[in-house]
């Protein structure tokens, strides 16, 4: 056997479509916020102490004593059926949902990879909001589509700014985070929703409709899915996770749709991965058959909800004059646009260097990115670590003022 000789090393042919995305834009800025002395707003890491551990430690013993064989056995692609009913009882709060109506996903960024598997052509359109979720973008865009940012104000997407985008772009679908929108913290109100299902009603346009965050509402007010407003549901798919409300590290999440859809996304399932872990599975259905998980989720929204509190009174002072900040009433995340004059992104590494890091706005652009906006996370430290880190996020922001 005789091994050519060459001086160039191996190098894989890759997908086109995977050229220049090689890993996240973040994943630098991750790496920089993991520094030690680094106080990090970048991620939505939920509080490690806020896992309800005992109850996910009960669930798991109980499906390995009790449903053993089954646990550690080849499972189904729609999902298991404990699951898919405990689901569709979650989902019937707000919109009434049959089991049948539910595929397991192994957390709704599979969700998204398996929705965007099973409906894009290369070159379709999504619209999705300016700005939004990155990792959706990347989902879609490695399965060719083009995404075009579509306004947004504080209560949402625009719904005339969305119809122009319909009658110009003719998109396959259209993406939606209502409920403490990643990376804004906003929340449409449900004259918004209606004005956005009006305009998706009249055009024959499909939504996506994420929702992982909904349920951590700090008011105690959950706002129904657009989904669940008239005429939507069969031509949504809605996408829930347990990563905000159990555990993210357990990778179980559903999606919710109606009619033939559903076998195609069964197919595109089982075509990524067979199935999510049975295992897991089992335990997150018991989990949701036996745990107090609303009281669970009521515990962690009143910490968040301080958190988010301790974040917005720090910042106050700090921002320059003419910033935007919004003031989510739940999910992980505040936004900030501090405005003319101001690059978030340059700014980085000062404000690295004094121990605090966040996330840069642009990159949740689709086209014409804001550089003065970031994304920050309240949900991991501790009112008085916020505070100090603030403080000194603030002196790197008056530095900055003005250049
Ligand atoms: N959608 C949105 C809007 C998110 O913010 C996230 C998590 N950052 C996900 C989907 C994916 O979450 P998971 O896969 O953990 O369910």
């Amino acid at each position: 056997m005789t091994v050519p000789e060459t001086t160039a090393p191996f190098r894989f042919p890759v997908a086109g479509r995977y050229a220049g995305m090689a890993s996240s834009p973040l994943k630098s800025i991750f790496d920089l916020a993991a520094a030690a002395g680094v106080v990090s707003f970048a991620g939505g890491i939920p509080d490690p102490e806020l896992f309800d551990l005992g109850t996910v430690t009960a669930a798991y013993d109980w499906v390995l004593s009790h449903q053993g064989s089954r646990a550690l056995q080849y499972g189904v692609s729609e999902g298991e059926p404990e699951l898919r009913v405990q689901a569709a009882r979650r989902v019937s709060r707000t919109l009434p949902t049959d089991a049948s109506q539910i595929r397991v996903t192994s957390g709704s960024q599979e969700g998204l990879f398996v929705v965007a598997e099973a409906l894009l052509e290369p070159g379709d359109v999504v619209l999705v909001e300016s700005p939004t979720y990155l990792a959706a973008v990347q989902a879609f865009a490695v399965h060719g589509a083009r995404m075009v940012g579509v306004a947004t104000d504080d209560d949402g997407v625009d719904p005339a700014a969305l119809e122009e985008a319909i009658r110009t772009h003719h998109p396959r679908m259209v993406y939606l985070i209502p409920s403490f929108q990643n990376p804004t913290g906003r929340t449409m109100p449900l004259e918004r929703r209606r004005a956005v299902a009006e305009v998706l009603l009249r055009h024959e346009v499909p939504l996506i409709e994420d929702d992982p965050y909904g349920e951590l509402s700090f008011t105690g007010v959950v706002m129904p899915p657009i989904a669940s407003l008239p005429g939507m549901a069969e031509r949504t798919l809605l996408l829930n996770s347990m990563s905000k409300l159990m555990s993210p590290g357990v990778r179980i999440g559903w999606i919710r749709g109606e009619g033939p859809v559903l076998e195609t996304l069964a197919v595109a399932k089982a075509a990524i991965s067979m199935q999510s872990s049975v295992v897991d599975q089992l335990m997150v259905a018991r989990y949701l058959e036996t745990a107090e998980l609303d009281a669970h989720v009521r515990t962690v929204s009143a910490v968040y909800r301080e958190r988010r509190d301790a974040l917005a009174e720090a910042l106050a002072p700090v921002l320059p004059a003419g910033a935007h900040v919004t003031r989510p009433e739940g999910g992980m995340f505040l936004w900030a646009a501090l405005g003319e004059g101001y690059d978030a992104q340059e700014m980085l590494a000062d404000a690295v260097a004094a121990g605090v890091a966040y996330l840069p706005g642009w990159s949740f652009f689709a086209e014409d990115p804001d550089r003065s906006t970031m994304r920050l996370s309240f949900v991991t430290h501790s009112p008085a670590v916020i505070a100090e880190a603030i403080g000194r996020l603030g002196e790197v922001i008056a530095r900055h003022g003005g250049r």
